[in-house]
């Protein structure tokens, strides 16, 4: 990796969601590529949905952050094609999440049970790791996510159930 595609990973490996602000859009795999093309730097980005209202913030996070370090014409390209999937969210993001409080999502296809409302799954206490929890809410704090509270230590928290 040449010096320049360093520093724009290292740029982007800064920027936080603007959700979550302890995680980064690179932590989340929302970024999926870089690449320098002509004149232009082109960051190609996969949304976490189609209609996550977060999408515009990180766009011009994005650019913003990399114009700051000297990247003057940045251009974002929207790749809906594979789907973001939970999947490409580290494990050390996974980790992150919990100590801010929300409940990593799931790995697999499981997950998709908690957007389509067919019905609540497990889905463990942040803050004491019980099961012993129940869905308040479809949506939490944001779209993205949904409220649940634990039976056990009796705190609510938020589950982030992107597909
Ligand atoms: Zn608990």
């Amino acid at each position: 990796m040449n010096s320049k595609m360093q520093q724009v990973w290292d740029t982007l490996n800064t920027i936080p969601d603007p959700e979550i602000p302890v995680i980064t859009v690179v932590e989340l795999g929302v970024v999926r590529a870089v690449d320098f093309v002509e004149d232009f730097l082109q960051i190609t980005i996969t949304p976490t949905y189609s209609g996550c209202p977060a999408m515009k913030q990180f766009e011009d996070d994005i650019v913003s952050e990399l114009n700051k370090v000297g990247f003057s014409d940045v251009r974002i390209k929207t790749n809906f094609d594979p789907a973001w999937t939970t999947d490409w969210m580290s494990d050390e993001a996974r980790e992150k999440l919990r100590v801010y409080g929300i409940a990593p999502p799931e790995r697999g296809s499981e997950d998709k049970g908690v957007l389509f409302l067919s019905g609540p799954k497990k889905v463990a206490c942040p803050q004491c790791r019980s099961e012993d929890t129940k869905l308040i809410s479809q949506f939490g704090s944001t779209a993205c996510k949904a409220l649940y509270s634990c039976n056990a230590c009796k705190e609510t928290f938020d589950y982030f159930k992107c597909i």
